[in-house]
């Protein structure tokens, strides 16, 4: 529609600026030739001009050119110069006449079409600032953001692995279809339905493929450009929406991003943002304002419901709520193979197997995959996507593109190589931690110096203890390891960091296993809102003492896991050195060598945990 439009306006825009060009060209005449002066003078003189006539300022006349082959005459045109020219027509005969000089095509064209022209322009642009600002003259008439599939092409087969949302959502299309059929015994049909998971686990697909499965009307718009409008439009928007909807019905309305409209009001903003708050308010008066049974669904999604306004998810207004998680290995797939189907896969593709690869990739990501991975066989040249290319896919998902031609100076290089080996030594030192697929220091993406990748051997669900501790340890083993061999530490392991006092935070705070603060649930702040809406205790309910001592206990689990890690590193400090020249040489550790330095380093470590138990057996029995 807004392509259109701005189509047409260039058209018009465009054949004014010709038809200028073109009178232009009509009111010195097409076919006139222009003379000098002094070239009609001459020519008047050898007698080769037959007639003129003679305005104020022009002579147009028939003339004979000596070099002409025919003796047909030919229109010129010269500007006058001298005042009194009937003394040479005189004498040579010439037929002539005054013309009287109509200034009125000559005014037009000179004035009226740049006038027009500015006019049009001027009409673009006020057209295209009107589009971006969502109505200029129109207030609130403009439906530009609001976005209307009559036939929407997507079903519940495009969306895999959200089998309950599914489930849930039948129930809708149902209505959709019949809704007399709801009416008759009186059936109560949720107003609102709203679709909560991270972003990209097909929540806006879901809300499509109802609409598609119920061939219904789909109505969009996203939470988020309302925040940019005048104030007034967003509510006027909202207005206009639910009016067009009611005419379209049956039909769904899906707002996205709706944290973005309705987070809680007074709440994060300074001063509150009274645009948001319109809009907020317009959208519940739309919401109590409409009667479930004239078959509008109102759908929206976010990836935040615990900072949504609570007013928001009362009963009557998005009273349901529908869980959109990232697929498990199941799920993941049932997604590949939808995706997959838009490819030439191999014979010998294996979806469970990258289903395998792929922990924590969600619907979006997976798509991207298989997109990534059918860019490469076509690189390659292959007729079909292959495991080859799907192995590489994952690599560049997860750690980024391979950056081979970026130079690191050979000092870096030898950091990187050790802090890698760190981590990848300590995670095959502790049991239960997820084998070491690879060993890289190729950089790759801006952040990534080098990578260890740990392929879990399963989706979990739960983590022990003794599992989160052999984790932290392992994300300290890159620092631990500068430490041991250099005496000293890079800011390579900033992001090791970050991750490894998350874990251990939650340690603390939301799974209570510290035992310095006891069985204790700290984590008030992040969900309270969205599991139960209408307490209005929110906050970290603790005191100042036990934030200390949540601190220190952070601290602490940090610190031991640090030493954890070091003397792991300094027991293996022969292995370490030795891979390390490997690791430099080749930049890759994966495969038979990888099995062989694991096999070295788990060994030794057995046999370290032996020594310890004995030593403490016999230090008890003495
Ligand atoms: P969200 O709205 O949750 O952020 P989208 O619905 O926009 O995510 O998903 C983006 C794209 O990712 C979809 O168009 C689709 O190609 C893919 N995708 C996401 N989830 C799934 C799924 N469950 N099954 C198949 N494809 C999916
Ligand atoms: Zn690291």
């Amino acid at each position: 529609m807004q392509n259109q439009n701005r189509k047409r306006t260039l058209v018009i825009i465009g054949a004014m600026w010709l038809a200028y060009l073109l009178l232009n060209s009509f009111s010195t005449g097409v076919g006139i030739k222009s003379i000098p002066y002094s070239e009609f003078l001459r020519l008047a003189r050898e007698g080769n001009v037959s007639e003129v006539a003679v305005s104020d300022n022009v002579i147009q006349g028939k003339m004979f050119p000596e070099d002409a082959t025919s003796d047909k005459a030919e229109v010129f045109q010269t500007v006058r110069v001298d005042g009194e020219i009937s003394g040479v027509l005189e004498e040579n005969g010439i037929e002539y006449t005054g013309k009287i000089q109509s200034d009125f095509l000559s005014n037009l064209l000179a004035w009226v079409f740049p006038v027009l022209l500015f006019v049009g322009i001027w009409y673009f642009l006020m057209k295209r600032f009107q589009q971006q600002q969502g109505g200029f003259m129109t207030l609130g008439k403009n439906k530009a953001k609001i976005y209307m599939e009559n036939d929407v092409q997507v079903s519940f087969e495009d969306a895999a692995g959200v089998e309950e949302a599914k489930q849930e959502l039948v129930e809708i299309i149902d209505f959709l279809k019949e809704p007399e059929r709801f009416t008759r015994v009186g059936g109560q049909i949720p107003r609102g339905i709203l679709l909560v998971g991270p972003p990209g686990t097909g929540k806006t697909l879901l809300a499509k493929a109802v609409a598609g499965e119920s061939s219904v009307p789909f109505f969009s718009l996203s939470g988020s450009e309302f925040v940019e409008m005048f104030v007034g439009l967003g509510a006027a928007r909202v207005r206009d929406l639910f009016k067009q909807a009611k005419e379209s019905a049956p039909c769904i309305i899906f707002i996205d991003e709706l944290d973005a409209l309705g987070k809680a009001r007074g709440f994060g903003t300074v001063g509150g943002h009274d645009e948001r708050e319109q809009t907020l308010n317009q959208l519940l008066v739309e919401l109590d304002g409409f009667d479930p049974n004239m078959g509008v669904i109102l759908m929206a999604a976010t990836n935040r419901p615990e900072i949504l306004d609570p007013a928001l998810l009362r009963p009557g207004r998005f009273d349901r709520q529908i869980l959109v998680d990232r697929p498990d290995k199941q799920g993941r797939k049932a997604i590949l193979e939808v995706h997959l189907k838009k490819v030439t896969a191999a014979e010998s593709l294996d979806d469970g197997t990258i289903a395998g690869m792929t922990p924590g990739m969600e619907g979006a990501e997976l798509a991207n995959l298989v997109n990534e991975a059918a860019l490469l066989s076509v690189r390659r040249n292959k007729a079909a996507v292959g495991m080859a290319e799907f192995e590489e896919a994952v690599e560049r998902v997860v750690a980024g593109l391979e950056k081979k031609n970026r130079l690191i100076n050979p000092k870096e290089k030898e950091i990187v190589a050790y802090h890698e080996l760190g981590h990848a030594i300590v995670a095959m030192a502790l049991p239960e931690t997820d084998p070491v697929q690879k060993i890289s220091i190729i950089p790759r993406g801006i952040a990534a110096l080098g990578y260890t990748m740990q392929v879990p051997t399963e989706d979990r669900f739960l983590m022990r203890r003794t599992e989160l501790l052999n984790k932290i340890a392992t994300l300290l083993g890159g620092r631990a390891a500068e430490e041991v061999v250099f005496d000293d530490i890079s800011t390579g392991a900033h992001n090791d960091l970050s991750r490894a006092t998350d874990i251990a935070r939650s340690m603390v705070k939301e799974y209570g296993m510290s035992r310095q603060l006891g069985q204790v649930y700290l984590a008030h702040d992040k969900q309270s809102r969205f599991l139960n809406p209408n307490t209005d205790s929110g906050g970290g309910d603790y005191s100042a003492m036990t934030a200390h001592l949540i601190d220190k206990e952070i601290r602490r689990i940090i610190d031991d896991q640090y030493q954890r890690a070091l003397a792991i590193l300094k027991s293996n400090r022969d292995i370490l050195d030795q891979t390390a020249v490997t690791l430099m040489e080749s930049e890759v550790i994966e495969g038979n060598q990888l099995n062989e330095l694991s096999k070295a380093v788990f060994d030794r470590a057995k046999l370290g945990n032996e020594a310890e138990r004995d030593g403490a057996r016999q230090a008890l029995a003495a």
